[in-house]
């Protein structure tokens, strides 16, 4: 067994939300990877004095490794040279809005972010995901399967077969080394395989004569069957689209009344709204658009079932990536930038597209001043720090993000003084005095995601018996200085990782490699006999790949760590 170093973290200021610490001086024990009691006199002493510490940041969507992440840096060389990271004994790396692996790792480090879920995997070609995983250092990662396409959901859902829906995706998480479930534009990109897309949730999908509603209710009731860890997660229909607000508020309204029933970690909610700034626009055209952000902020706030993230617009020029295939062909057709598309045979498809956000641009600043609208009126224990990175801005910005998020005055220099007029008028986003606190900047970067991801029993806090990760800034809690914000959070004082110091003034000093976490989840065996031969049948008759190719073998991560769910029951 390794020994490792025991700490104490002596003076912080603590922010730890899920044990309700909010901005208390006290020291923090870390031993063998784990927060504890106390240590020996033997510690080694980290001073905080003057400094904020928090659990280590969690992002519960990014989009960081994977096939459309590699071809967002292959046909994006200008984003490569837009920024290089060169530093002594690290890997170097390049690209601003799709870094290279080992960069991406160490950058989430310096903002002491530990532990980070990719937010689209595309079953078929999972290996791919898991090998960038493998080169990504620094932080804990998962990711989320897509089966809001998937061919054989669509006919289980079809003929009424939660069941044996659920065994299939019980099947799928193992094999592939999933995480949750994801739906992206649910039936919309099957669609687009006939050059078609969805327009409502009652709008079916060709050939399958199933519905986006219908499938979104009938993943949910698997979700909840199985009792996994994360909520059904969710990227709606008509992304993107002026007028779209209703489609939103249809698909949260769709899954009203089933209930949550995690088997493990200890989730309220059943339904995760994805990057909803992207989901929260009126109008009928560019020319028209308008926020919605409040009509959509009054029922996220009443409704029991639902959490979201936001998908901030960080107004920059970055990369847009999406399994959401048909969006993005309306996008290069409205942008004109280069495209690239993809179909996943049977299961998905997906396409990338650059985007410069111009803080001059009419729309873009409305769509800057809806992400803050949302993060300003939703209630704080209900909605995440998010930029859908890259398609919003990169991960990097968050600190910016932050910033606006915590002085009012920092948000006003940005709305008066940098981008278009139409922010102030077709948002509200200047009739908000809300600013930040720290507490609630913890809520939506850390304790949130920790909850609704299941993973609360170990991350998130600071509790004893929490994995030992933490994040300490050099920041005053009555900071209102934009600029200072940012740099603060940009790059951490130190940051813990599994007990070891991993950064220390913004430096990463010591390299590691996180778990990669999966479900394995446990259904009747008979249940799973019968859906197994339906799986072989659809390989014999359709997939160009082999049965006994698809599988994501053990040697597939550094490091797996599987969450355990018995659903046994369901036979
Ligand atoms: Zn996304």
């Amino acid at each position: 067994m390794v020994i490792m170093m025991e700490y104490i973290i002596k003076n912080g200021i603590v922010y730890d939300p899920l044990n309700g610490v909010n901005g208390e001086k006290m020291d923090i024990c870390v031993k063998d990877g784990k927060i504890v009691e106390s240590v020996s006199d033997k510690a080694k002493v980290i001073d905080a004095s003057g400094c904020v510490v928090m659990p280590g940041g969690i992002d519960s969507h990014s989009h960081i490794a994977g096939a459309k992440v590699n071809v967002g840096r292959i046909f994006r060389p200008e984003d490569s040279k837009m920024e290089v990271y060169a530093k002594k004994g690290l890997r170097s790396g390049t690209g601003f809005s799709v870094p290279s692996t080992y960069k991406t790792g160490y950058q989430y480090s310096e903002m002491g972010y530990t532990t980070v879920i990719e937010a689209a995997m595309p079953p078929l070609i999972a290996r791919h995901t898991h090998e960038e995983f493998m080169e990504t250092p620094q932080i804990d990662k998962a990711a989320m399967p897509l089966f809001g396409n998937n061919w054989m959901v669509m006919e289980y859902l079809k003929e009424g077969d939660i069941k044996a829906c659920a065994a299939f995706v019980a099947w799928m998480l193992k094999t592939v080394k999933g995480f949750a479930i994801k739906i992206v534009n649910p039936g919309g990109t099957e669609a687009w395989g006939w050059g078609k897309n969805v327009h409502s949730i009652d709008d079916p999908v060709p050939y399958f004569d199933i519905t986006p509603r219908e499938i979104i209710r009938g993943l949910a009731q698997v979700n909840e069957l199985l009792g996994l860890p994360h909520s059904i997660h969710v990227h709606p229909n008509n992304l993107g689209h002026p007028g779209n607000w209703e489609t939103t508020l249809e698909t949260m309204k769709c899954v009203e009344g089933i209930e949550a029933k995690p088997r493990v970690g200890e989730r309220e909610t059943t339904f995760y709204n994805t990057h909803l700034q992207f989901h929260s626009y009126g109008g009928t055209s560019w020319k028209d658009f308008e926020s919605k952000a409040l009509e959509i902020a009054e029922y996220v706030n009443k409704s029991k079932h639902v959490v979201v993230d936001v998908g901030q617009v960080t107004l920059d020029e970055t990369t847009t990536m999406t399994a959401d295939g048909p969006m993005e062909y309306d996008l290069h057709m409205t942008n004109g930038l280069k495209w690239a598309n993809c179909d996943v045979e049977l299961e998905t498809g997906s396409g990338v597209v650059p985007f410069i956000y111009s803080p001059k641009g009419p729309v873009y600043s409305v769509q800057w001043a809806i992400g803050l609208e949302l993060f300003l009126n939703i209630d704080t224990d209900k909605v995440m720090l998010t930029t859908d990175h890259p398609n919003a801005g990169p991960f990097t910005r968050y600190p910016r993000v932050i910033a606006w998020l915590m002085s009012k005055k920092y948000r006003d220099e940005w709305l008066y003084n940098k981008v278009h007029k139409w922010a102030q008028q077709r948002s509200h986003v200047a009739d908000a005095d809300k600013e930040y606190d720290l507490y609630e900047i913890a809520k939506v970067t850390r304790a949130n995601q920790a909850k609704v991801l299941g993973l609360s029993e170990t991350k998130g806090h600071l509790g004893v018996g929490a994995e030992a990760d933490i994040a300490i800034y050099a920041i005053d809690p009555e900071e209102k200085d934009g600029k200072k914000i940012e740099k603060a959070f940009r790059y951490a004082k130190y940051v813990l990782k599994g007990g070891e110091v991993v950064v220390k003034d913004g430096n990463i000093v010591k390299e590691i490699f996180g778990d990669t976490m999966y479900l394995d989840v446990q259904v009747g065996e008979d249940l799973m006999n019968e859906v197994l031969k339906d799986v072989e049948e659809k390989f014999r008759s359709y997939y160009s790949v082999n049965l006994e190719n698809y599988p994501v073998s053990e040697e597939y991560a550094n490091s797996w760590r599987v969450i355990k769910i018995d659903a046994t029951d369901i036979n």
